[in-house]
């Protein structure tokens, strides 16, 4: 089943809060209805609205997966094959499989947005990626007219990166299989203070493993501690990416700024905090009104006038970070959520 409607209002329908309405907008129940679907003229999929920086006025048609479900396709004593269907909230999924015991995505709670967006950049956080537990995603491609399934190797991850960016509007994401696990063989605890919290809940507990749920509570805690609400303080998590620069490059910043937080990916490569460099450059809790950085995560742009600002209060802000921490570290950062233009196309 579908759903149409004109002069769709979005601006509550995206977590940074800006002020948006498209000419048309498509709510998808059913995949099913997918082929009956021909938009004209340009379309572009919203799901939880977590990850985008929408126009003031979109002339294009926004296209509402919200397909629901989710079953065990196949279960044995050590894991479990789940399907979930695009539409499903990610975080009330993550939230079931610690409630069940099953080890995989705990690492991943309070992440915004719909199931089907996860694979679209590789979700990660606290040392884990959706790759690491992901086995294929239904879509439909609209290029060929056809439903697909794409295993986890054709969907070419890399950090923050899928083939879904790499061909945006080909696919649209109707489901995502996921391999869990029922024993904590494969638990991930290693990432900044997760490992002390969850244990201290699995003492709380009675108990001197930890499990999926402590990681999940743990990871929560952490996350409200630092991380702005976006119901309370509109924002869409992480504004820039992590930048990775040469072994060399490292080499001559480490000299300058012996304290400087980094993080080695291989011998050639070093991923480094953008958020430091944002604060480093003097603009934590700064920026150009109405769009501020988070007085307690540099990294996370807040709206500061939900409902009215635009996507130029936006691009002021982020181009004053580019040009501040470019001026100061010789590094440019590269925005993460989704730049929707006003014809649909995006970036
Ligand atoms: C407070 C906060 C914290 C965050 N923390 C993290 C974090 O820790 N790690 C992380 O990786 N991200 C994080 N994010 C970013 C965001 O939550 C994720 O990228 C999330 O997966 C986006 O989901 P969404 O449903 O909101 O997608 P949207 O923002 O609606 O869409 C994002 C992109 O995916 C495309 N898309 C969405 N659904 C489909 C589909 N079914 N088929 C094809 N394309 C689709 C859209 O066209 C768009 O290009 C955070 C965001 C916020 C606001």
């Amino acid at each position: 089943m579908i759903q149409t409607y004109h002069n769709y209002d979005l601006s509550a329908m995206n977590t940074m809060a800006l002020n948006s309405c498209a000419d048309t907008a498509i709510v998808v129940h059913d995949e099913a209805a997918l082929p009956s679907i021909r938009p004209t003229g340009r379309w572009f999929v919203l799901a939880g609205g977590s990850n985008v920086l929408l126009p003031s006025v979109l002339n294009a048609t926004v296209i509402l997966p919200r397909m629901l479900g989710k079953h065990i396709l196949s279960e044995n004593d050590d894991e479990i094959l789940l399907e979930v269907k695009a539409g499903e909230n990610w975080h009330d999924l993550v939230s079931h499989c610690a409630l069940q015991g099953w080890y995989g995505i705990e690492n991943l709670a309070l992440i915004p947005g719909l199931a089907g967006a996860a694979p679209v950049q590789n979700i990660g956080a606290y040392g884990v990626q959706l790759e690491d537990v992901l086995v294929c995603v239904k879509v439909y491609d609209w290029e060929n007219s056809q439903f697909l399934t794409l295993s986890r190797e054709e969907c070419q991850f890399s950090y923050r990166h899928s083939i879904f960016k790499e061909q945006p509007n080909r696919y649209l994401i109707t489901a995502i299989t996921l391999r869990l696990h029922k024993t904590a063989t494969r638990i991930q605890s290693n990432y900044g203070d997760l490992h002390n919290q969850a244990l201290t809940l699995a003492t709380a507990a009675g108990r001197d493993d930890i499990h999926a749920i402590d990681i999940y509570h743990a990871v929560i805690a952490i996350r409200q501690s630092k991380l702005p609400d976006p119901a309370i303080l509109p924002n869409c998590g992480s504004f820039f990416q992590n930048p990775i620069i040469s072994h060399g490059q490292f080499q001559q910043l480490i000299c300058q700024y012996p304290t400087m937080p980094h993080y080695p990916i291989n011998d050639a490569l070093v991923k480094l905090p953008a958020g430091w460099l944002i604060e480093q450059a003097g603009l934590k809790g700064g920026g150009i009104t109405p769009i501020l950085t988070h007085t307690k995560q540099a990294l996370v742009l807040t709206n500061h006038a939900p409902q009215s600002a635009t996507q130029h209060d936006i691009a002021i802000t982020q181009n004053h970070i580019i040009v501040s921490v470019q001026q100061k570290f010789g590094i440019t950062l590269v925005r993460e959520p989704v730049w929707v233009n006003a014809d649909g196309s995006y970036q």
